[in-house]
């Protein structure tokens, strides 16, 4: 490979450490840093991270020598730092604070399996990560090291996808998949290709960002058996594209796997514009598709990471239309109370009409888009049935004519206000009588 264009640091402790030590990941690991006093041979500590250090009950503390590497010293600021070493800002509570602000335990059929989409699901393998992000949402369950999934939790979740035939995505999070020992994830990813309905694998890992030495030639090796494999990293701040990163995302890349990123907007970190469209930029030149940009969760110990979500809005603004369409993000928010994934985004469309549309561009240009007048729904191109997805077709399913209305759960009951029935309060009477498109399935009654 040509020489990188981004740059390797190590801190002034590890120079003599030699190289195949140093590029060794069980290496990296074993010699993570944890205590007040081995972070401060790295770095002057603040009192505030002094105080944290020491805490009782702190969500646990680790850091690869490789990213402790990447913080500059002397910045209580510097992004890196702020996203691996926790200050007291992180022991104050906030208001709408949770401890699984996602109900992911609420959405999980066995243990460690998450089912809260149709067709795919979030399978979590470890509890532990190769460093630990301040601003964990899975803090509840991460990092504890007494607390990881067994054997028999495991087997729950394969005769759980077994007989879940809609499942056609399983996406391996923990914690960080890659972890775990090599031959155990390899029988993961063995035991998941085993089910037909199965259709794609991906691994959400931040090890190729804490710990790049981790992408080895034998584990590429290993990953590209098991194609269709895609994989989302996460990277926050371009101080973190390394010549490293971009040497384990060649690797990743040339064993055929699609690389993703999933950023959180961080204040103090990356809530700034700017950052973020260098980040993205240095993404899509290590051949990584800005994926996801996240609002930070309710979680316990982030409350001094959130900002109000018109910063999202902002940063979108200032990427969409002015940079690369492959470097631009979604900007979603996970709702709380397990509503799943939001996309946010600046508004496009002004206004509409009868048959136009009146939108704005990132410039502030103004136009109209025409719409047809002659085009007929009847005669627009007929898919395949999709698989069956009880119960969650939602809004599409009200333009399916499916339903007509999505009702809050006891709405019929309130609205009874223990009246008498009468002729209008007959369910039936209000079937749709055709609306959607003609070969819609029949209106079924409340
Ligand atoms: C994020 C997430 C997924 C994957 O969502 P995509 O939008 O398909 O990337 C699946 N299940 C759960 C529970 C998730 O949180």
């Amino acid at each position: 490979m040509a020489k990188s264009q981004f740059s390797s640091k190590r801190a002034p402790i590890y120079r003599d450490v030699a190289d195949d030590k140093w590029l060794n990941w069980r290496w990296q690991l074993s010699n993570r840093l944890n205590t007040a006093d081995e972070i401060s041979q790295v770095i002057t500590l603040t009192d505030s991270e002094r105080e944290a250090l020491s805490a009782p009950g702190l969500f646990r503390v680790d850091i690869t020598p490789y990213f402790i590497s990447l913080i500059d010293p002397d910045d209580p600021q510097d992004p890196v730092r702020q996203q691996v070493i926790p200050t007291a800002r992180e022991l104050v509570p906030f208001t709408a604070m949770m401890e699984d602000s996602l109900a992911e335990d609420r959405h999980s059929p066995v243990p460690g399996l998450v089912h809260r989409y149709p067709d795919r699901v979030l399978m979590l393998v470890t509890t532990q990560c190769a460093s630990y992000c301040r601003y964990c949402t899975r803090s509840r369950i991460v990092g504890d090291p007494s607390a990881t999934f067994s054997r028999a939790e495991f087997e729950m979740q394969i005769e759980y996808l077994k007989r879940t035939p809609q499942v056609r995505d399983v996406l391996l999070s923990g914690g960080d998949p890659l972890v775990l020992a090599p031959r155990v994830l390899e029988e993961i990813l063995t035991r998941l290709r085993e089910i037909p309905h199965i259709e794609i694998v991906r691994i959400g890992s931040r090890v190729p960002v804490f710990m790049p030495m981790r992408v080895t030639d034998e584990l590429t090796d290993m990953l590209q058996k098991f194609h269709p494999l895609w994989m989302n990293i996460h990277v926050n701040h371009p101080n973190e594209i390394t010549a490293e990163l971009e040497q384990a995302c060649d690797k990743l890349t040339r064993a055929g796997i699609p690389l993703g990123n999933q950023s959180v907007l961080l204040a103090g970190v990356n809530d700034n514009v700017d950052i973020q469209r260098e980040l993205v930029q240095k993404l899509v030149r290590i051949r990584v598709r800005p994926y996801y940009l996240y609002q930070c969760d309710l979680v316990e110990g982030a409350g001094h990471f959130r900002t109000p979500v018109a910063k999202g809005i902002e940063i979108m603004e200032g990427l969409r239309g002015h940079t690369s369409g492959y470097a631009v993000p979604q900007y979603t928010i996970d709702a709380p109370g397990g509503g799943g994934k939001i996309p946010v985004s600046p508004n496009y469309v002004l206004s509409m009409s009868d048959h136009k549309i009146i939108l704005r561009n990132y410039e502030g240009y103004i136009t109209t888009y025409e719409e047809p007048l002659d085009y007929d729904p009847k005669k627009a191109a007929k898919g395949r049935l999709a698989r069956p997805e009880p119960g969650q077709s939602g809004i599409h399913g009200l333009l399916q004519g499916e339903q007509m209305f999505i009702k809050p759960e006891g709405f019929d009951t309130l609205h009874d206000r223990h009246g008498i029935q009468h002729r209008l309060k007959d369910g039936s009477k209000w079937v749709p009588l055709g609306i959607g498109s003609g070969d819609a399935n029949e209106p079924k009654p409340e």
